[in-house]
């Protein structure tokens, strides 16, 4: 095994080890080298072949809207302007804690003091026959997006399988690109963790007229083909003709670095308030994280986490608490906002706004006087004042129209 130079002039600075360069990682890199320049010595690995980049805007990329240039972040002379080494194509496979040493690929290691696990997620693949064959993609990152759009020449059909945030966006993605493409979804509705049946239901007729089929309480059971995919066959026999099958029914945190390593880990790397692991050296952050129980796949969380480490190893008081979720995303143009609790309670009011003629809807849930709830499509007015008022459980008897109609205008359906 070869040692990786670090950096010779780093005397007595510890030397830290940034495992994975996603968006949790720059955010992380960002704070901390803002609040401690010069505190660490510091080296990112990243397995991936580019820095980091906003993932986020693999769907507008996927649809052509952007190109790859817009998905970058920070250059690479921003990295050695900060005194930072950044490796790139190079995947962390082991960690030796007793030696303080990572090891890289299969032939060289790096030394740490302190260690940082901002590996993200691994998106799922079902466990149905088929799901290996060529064609079969998932949507996770920009080798990702590359296969998908090679594959996605013209009078090509696209069968997108997961009704959640990811299938919708691949869908309108491969639709927007002129591909014939159909979403399957094995529950009832759409989102069903972020909509209610009115707002997927508006969702849905969103994508359709868009172009999208959408095919509900569609259960995969196998996908076909000869050196590649053909169709996909349906538990119910149904039996759809495919050239691409785009994959998004999930993603698992990658845990199997910490897990060999000996660490704390459930569903994801288990951290505390300080984002910490079992191992007091070795900290965690972004969708591999597990706090509280708690796993996030949203972009918010992962940068408060960000903040939290970056102030504890500059040497600040810091805990991160938790976050709230909320979903904010546009379906083909068509705005839709979710928050808290989705499917109204029997304890809880509903106070609704319903024209889907307008593609329009607007839902609030209120429990004994605050907000627990608020589902949006159409008109996503007052949706940061909606997430603040569930997260502080502040009373709202005073202010339901403002949070229905919006605070400066008012509006009635008709207009
Ligand atoms: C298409 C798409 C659209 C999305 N849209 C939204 C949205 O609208 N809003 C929102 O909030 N979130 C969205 N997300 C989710 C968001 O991108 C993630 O929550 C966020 O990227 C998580 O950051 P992370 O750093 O934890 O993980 P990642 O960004 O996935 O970064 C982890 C990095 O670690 C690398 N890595 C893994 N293992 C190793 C190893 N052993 N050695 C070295 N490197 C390793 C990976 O290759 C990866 O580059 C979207 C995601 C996708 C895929």
């Amino acid at each position: 095994m070869a040692i990786l130079r670090t950096d010779p002039g780093a005397g007595a600075r510890e030397r830290l080890l940034v495992v994975g360069n996603g968006m949790a990682s720059l955010r992380f890199l960002e704070r901390l080298t803002e609040r401690a320049p010069g505190r660490y010595d510091v080296t990112v690995v990243g397995a991936e072949p580019v820095a980091a980049y906003n993932r986020v805007l693999l769907s507008s990329l996927l649809g052509g809207e952007v190109d790859e240039a817009a998905c970058a972040f920070r250059g690479l002379d921003w990295y050695e302007d900060h005194g930072i080494r950044l490796l790139t194509g190079a995947p962390v496979t082991g960690i030796d804690r007793a030696s303080g040493l990572a090891i890289v690929g299969e032939t060289h290691v790096l030394p740490f003091d302190k260690l940082v696990l901002a590996v993200g997620s691994t998106p799922i693949r079902l466990p149905k026959p088929g799901m290996d064959l060529p064609g079969v993609i998932t949507f996770r990152d920009l080798a990702d997006v590359a296969a998908i759009r090679k594959a996605a020449v013209e009078h090509a059909r696209a069968v997108v399988i997961g009704g959640g945030l990811l299938g919708l966006e691949a869908a309108v993605g491969l639709a927007r690109r002129g591909i014939d493409t159909t979403l399957l979804h094995v529950m009832d509705r759409l989102m069903e963790r972020q909509l209610d049946h009115a707002a997927a239901g508006l969702v849905k007729r969103a994508l359709e007229a868009r172009g999208v089929g959408v095919m509900l309480k569609a259960d995969t059971a196998a996908v076909e083909g000869g050196t590649r995919v053909e169709r996909l066959r349906l538990a119910d026999g149904t039996v759809l003709p495919a050239d691409l099958v785009v994959v998004s029914v999930g993603v698992r945190p990658s845990v199997a670095l910490a897990k060999a390593a000996g660490l704390a880990t459930s569903r994801g790397i288990v951290v505390d308030d300080r984002m910490t692991t079992s191992d007091p050296r070795i900290f965690a952050l972004g969708e591999c994280a597990e706090h509280r129980g708690q796993i996030y796949g949203l972009v918010e969380p992962a940068y408060e986490q960000a903040e939290t480490l970056s102030r504890h190893l500059s040497g600040e008081a810091a805990s991160y608490q938790g976050t709230a979720l909320a979903t904010s995303l546009k379906v083909s143009g068509l705005p839709v906002f979710s928050a808290g609790v989705v499917d109204t309670p029997e304890s809880a009011e509903a106070i609704l706004l319903s024209d889907p003629g307008a593609g329009l809807y607007r839902k609030l849930l209120v429990e004994e006087g605050r907000l627990i709830g608020a589902v949006f499509v159409g008109d996503v007015a007052e949706q940061g004042w909606c997430k603040d008022l569930i997260r502080s459980g502040e009373p709202v008897a005073g202010h339901l129209d403002d949070l229905m109609f919006g605070r400066r205008a008012p509006r009635t359906l008709a207009a």
